[in-house]
């Protein structure tokens, strides 16, 4: 692990999450605009679902076969004059591009936006090493100049707002006039331009991430909507491609498949304005590109994932949608969740990249309502994956005792359905009544977390099963 994780403190971070009233606006924002956007361009494409099922498939193969595309892949990079590293940690991803950097004497990098260079705390290495790194997403510049992780995978900026921002820029830009205008988003996104132009130009390095590693090609492809990842990639003379290993996809119509479902998923787009392909260094034709070209292969944990009930995790393509549409992501954010990762996908993710010792809480921070699932592209099973943490948690008892005493209990009862049927029809006749004159409760005994911020309503009628009993016509024990 690289960066210092808060992830086993998220039942405090969430509650500074919830009592933060401009970031409870801010989500506002994912809950409005993400949802709509992406139903929208989803309905217009009768093909969406079929599509969806077959970026699985190719997913799904690829995992399956990901030592032969691996391999596949590092051929074709050298032959086309590039370099393959494959990175067992982070420590050895943060050495590799710091000796590629130092091979180069270099000053200054420019980075496009990366989860994984985040995953390893690239730019935090690179600055102790006396080299400055540049974001060059504007969410991500945003986010660096406050010393911040992303809150979201693909709007690493969206907790924020434009006060905050004029904020920063006026704080971190003082060589610009101080009294210029920055009251309007459009006079933040010039500025931020011409402060960048000036560090891509003077960019030694540039390192991007990779949506795609295409092993039929040897090529990495990028989505972007800004196009920094062009000028990260193409200005300066040695340009260093860092991803994880199930980035790996066997062709370029596969990759272009899923390319088909990923925009859609993610903002609603059709496609993101940039869909970027690079392969090798400059060849003596072309009107521009790096001298040197560098892939850097990332494991990190992952190859432990093959072969488990989490390989399925390793499909995702990062699109964010489920962290969209998840009700617990709406009201904490992304840093309640305390790492790199947020949201339902972090849920599983997290637990496996730095030990579910560490992340436990977060695949207990689930409704199971199913909609992080029903949307994801590749239709990862995200709340069957958090129970299986929630299992290892138990497994291994690190489940509160207090969970732990309650589970017994009710698997004391579970074991017998005609005790449960009796103890559930007492305990709401019981508390029916108690409840009967105000029809809810303000505290209840055992129910503390409950009632601290909600009152606990009144069962009324009869039980679920007495009921389902009824309408089913009787239970099958
Ligand atoms: S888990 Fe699915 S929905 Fe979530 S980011 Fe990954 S691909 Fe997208």
């Amino acid at each position: 692990m690289s960066v210092h994780a808060t992830s086993p403190r998220f039942k405090e971070n969430a509650v500074e999450a919830l009592n933060d009233a401009q970031l409870q606006r801010a989500l506002g924002n994912v809950r409005q605009g993400f949802i709509e956007k992406r139903q929208r361009t989803a309905d217009k494409l009768p093909e969406f679902e079929a599509l969806r099922d077959s970026a699985r498939d190719i997913k799904n193969h690829a995992l399956e076969h990901l030592d032969l595309y691996l391999e596949a892949y590092e051929e074709k990079v050298k032959a086309s004059g590039g370099h393959v590293h494959f990175a067992r940690d982070a420590e050895e991803a943060r050495a590799i591009i710091l000796s590629i950097c130092r091979e180069v004497d270099a000053k200054t990098v420019t980075k496009g936006k990366s989860m994984i260079s985040e995953e390893i705390g690239i730019n935090h290495h690179l600055e102790a090493h006396g080299i400055r790194p540049v974001e060059t997403d504007l969410g991500e510049y945003i986010i660096q100049l406050r010393g911040e992780l992303p809150s979201h995978i693909i709007a690493p900026a969206v907790h924020l707002n434009a006060t905050q921002v004029e904020e920063d820029f006026r704080r971190v830009h003082t060589h610009l006039d101080a009294d210029r205008d920055l009251s309007e988003p459009v006079k933040l996104l010039t500025e931020a331009r011409t402060v960048l132009r000036e560090r891509f130009l003077a960019a030694d390095v540039g390192i991007t991430g990779a949506n795609f590693l295409v092993a039929e090609t040897g090529t990495s492809i990028i989505v972007t909507n800004e196009g920094n990842g062009d000028l990260t990639q193409i200005l300066p003379k040695t340009h260093i491609v860092l991803a994880s290993l199930e980035k790996l996809v066997p062709t370029l119509e596969d990759a272009s498949q899923i390319l088909r479902v990923l925009a859609r998923s993610a903002t609603g787009q059709e496609m993101s304005v940039y869909t970027t392909f690079s392969t090798g260094p400059r060849r003596p034709t072309d009107a521009d590109g790096p001298d040197n070209y560098h892939v850097v292969i990332l494991d990190n944990g992952r190859s432990s994932m093959l072969g488990t009930s989490f390989q399925e995790m390793l499909r995702c393509i990062r699109c964010g949608a489920c962290m969209n549409h998840c009700p617990v992501y709406h009201a904490v954010g992304g840093h309640a969740y305390g790492w790199v990762y947020p949201g339902p996908m972090g849920a599983v993710l997290t637990p496996s990249l730095i030990g579910v010792d560490k992340a436990g809480h977060l695949p207990n921070a689930s409704t199971f309502c199913g909609r992080c699932e029903s949307v994801c592209p590749v239709r990862i099973p995200l709340p069957k994956l958090m129970r299986h943490w929630r299992e290892r948690e138990f497994e291994r008892h690190l489940t509160p005792a207090t969970v732990r005493s309650g589970l017994a209990v009710w698997g004391f009862f579970a074991r017998r359905p005609a005790l449960y049927r009796l103890a559930t029809r007492l305990g709401m006749g019981a508390l029916g009544l108690a409840g009967r004159t105000r029809g809810r409760f303000k505290w209840l005994p055992l129910a503390r977390g409950w009632t601290k911020n909600r009152d606990f309503p009144a069962p009324q009628g009869e039980t679920f099963q007495a009921r389902w009993a009824r309408e089913r016509g009787g239970l099958s024990r």
